[in-house]
């Protein structure tokens, strides 16, 4: 156990160095963080560490004292920035509280609780390690080793999240999905690690590149770097103490953001002159709208949110309609401001989506989870699906044709992918396998089929042969030559998203 006498000594040598109550606390390895939040508490906590033998006295007193809900000012002046955390525990970070509750309350979330993240210089890292040398140079080995002392960051973050937790009745906690980024700038970080970098260049591997800044070459990793390689002869690089800054480290930016929010549900497209995405060829538009727009625009306007991602699994052709059941999609909403839906308002989204267009419909609407998203991928592989579609033969058809066709069960098809899909798709020769086909003849040369396929498999392809790319096809199956009129995708054989609960 550390000695009264001990802290009594690292008091005084901080003191004497311009070092703030807060870090003269951290020094000492305490590591309540409950003792940091107010400044009294951290002043009581020194002197009972200072005179252990009033510890029982003095408990009592600050007891008493506790019950006060605000966070008085230090009775210390310190006429310069803390020359260990350049001011950010000094006052700084108590400071941060009032502004992040506006900015937060501007951005419009909705939370009950949040992790904060704090980025600071990492020059308080290199003064942290050259007080220790310091603080050992005085006062011998006894002091607190390196990994006891805890980090101006982790302070800062519990003195800002206990603070803004309180003010808001919001819970702080690491597992929270409301996420508050807070950086920071220090001016002078170049000029106090230009001495690592004459001395160790090697470990500043940006300085090497052209159109880096100097901020770009002192990145935290390659100052961290840079005092690992250099070990305990960066004591001789600088002079101890540490002089106070001229400049504080102040705050600059403060971003919030909720992690995404997922939406799942099934679409019906009843045109066949929609494509499900944008259809754009050299930055122009092909299509007035698609799919994902007529769904997002109506969710942008319900949901804020920063941006929708749409995606589908799999995909039909502007020309084929996509019917039964729907076709599994799911909606990414990029920090959106609110997480929670529940079932109504979801419902109420879904009727103004249908009310909004004839051209497509909506169901089974929800709320899904982060691993939905990716059974629907995984279902994209794996699922089968039923199609109608309207061929043109070029012979008389006769019933004969009809047997043959509903005879063949899981027929093996090589399809080499599709010359209107080799822009996107790499050359390969795929097997895929049709499992089922109903036929019946509209008219001497008109034939409708219902086919069952295996997932991927390129239907308009099968029909017309793709000039012997498809093989066989329903022209080779036949004899006579075959054309595609219609198709449509009648079902997707993928329970998904679940449905919701009523
Ligand atoms: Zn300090």
């Amino acid at each position: 156990m550390v000695k009264s006498s001990l802290y009594k000594n690292i008091k005084e040598v901080l003191e004497t160095a311009n070092v703030c109550n807060r870090c003269i606390l951290r020094f000492f390895g305490v590591k309540e963080y409950t003792s940091y939040i107010s400044k009294t508490d951290v002043e009581k906590s020194i002197e009972q560490l200072v005179n252990l033998e009033n510890e029982v006295l003095n408990q009592k007193e600050s007891d008493q004292d506790n019950s006060s809900d605000d966070y008085p000012q230090s009775k210390r002046f310190l006429p310069n920035p803390c020359a260990a955390c350049l001011g950010i525990l000094q006052g700084t970070c108590d400071e941060m509280v009032t502004k992040l509750a506006d900015v937060v309350t501007k951005s419009e979330h909705k939370f009950k609780d949040f992790v904060l993240q704090v980025s600071l210089p990492v020059v308080v890292d290199l003064r942290d390690r050259l007080f220790l040398f310091y603080l050992r140079q005085k006062l011998g080995e006894s002091v607190c080793a390196d990994e006891n002392i805890p980090s101006v960051k982790d302070i800062c973050k519990w003195v800002i999240g206990s603070q803004y937790g309180k003010l808001t009745n919001t819970g702080f906690t690491p597992s929270s999905d409301f996420q508050i980024l807070i950086s920071s700038t220090y001016p002078n970080t170049v000029k106090e690690c230009f001495v690592l970098f004459k001395n160790c260049a090697e470990a500043f591997p940006n300085s090497r590149k052209s159109k880096v800044t100097a901020e770009g070459i002192y990145t935290k990793t390659a100052v961290l770097n840079a005092m690992e390689a250099l070990s305990t002869k960066i004591e001789k690089l600088y002079t101890l103490p540490p002089s106070p800054p001229d400049k504080c480290c102040t705050f600059h930016e403060i971003k919030c953001t909720h992690s995404p929010l997922y939406l799942g549900g099934r679409y019906n497209k009843y045109s066949r002159e929609l494509s499900q995405t944008p259809w754009l060829v050299d930055g122009e538009r092909k299509m007035e709208s698609s799919v994902n727009e007529l769904i997002t625009d109506v969710v942008k306007r319900r949901i804020l949110a920063d941006k929708i991602v749409f995606s589908a699994s799999g995909r039909e052709d502007v020309d084929v309609k996509m019917l039964g059941d729907g076709r599994p999609f799911v909606l990414e909403l990029l920090n959106p401001r609110r997480l929670e839906w529940t079932t109504e308002e979801m419902k109420a989204i879904e009727e103004e989506i249908n009310k909004s267009s004839d051209l497509i419909a909506v169901k089974n609407l929800q709320v899904i989870s982060k691993s939905d998203t990716l059974l629907l991928k995984e279902g994209e592989e794996l699922k089968r699906k039923n199609y109608s579609a309207l061929c043109l033969v070029e012979k008389v058809l006769s019933p004969e044709d009809v047997k043959k066709l509903e005879s063949l069960k899981d027929l093996k098809l090589n399809q080499k992918t599709p010359i209107r899909v080799l822009h996107r798709r790499t050359l390969a020769t795929r097997e895929k396998l049709l499992h089922s086909i109903q036929a019946k003849i509209i008219s001497e040369h008109i034939l409708q089929l219902k086919l069952e396929t295996q997932a991927g498999t390129y239907v308009k392809e099968f029909v017309h042969g793709d000039f012997g790319r498809t093989c066989p096809s329903l022209g080779t199956l036949l004899n006579t030559n075959a054309d595609i009129l219609e198709l449509d995708v009648e079902n997707i054989h993928l329970e998904w998203p679940p449905k919701p609960t009523l």
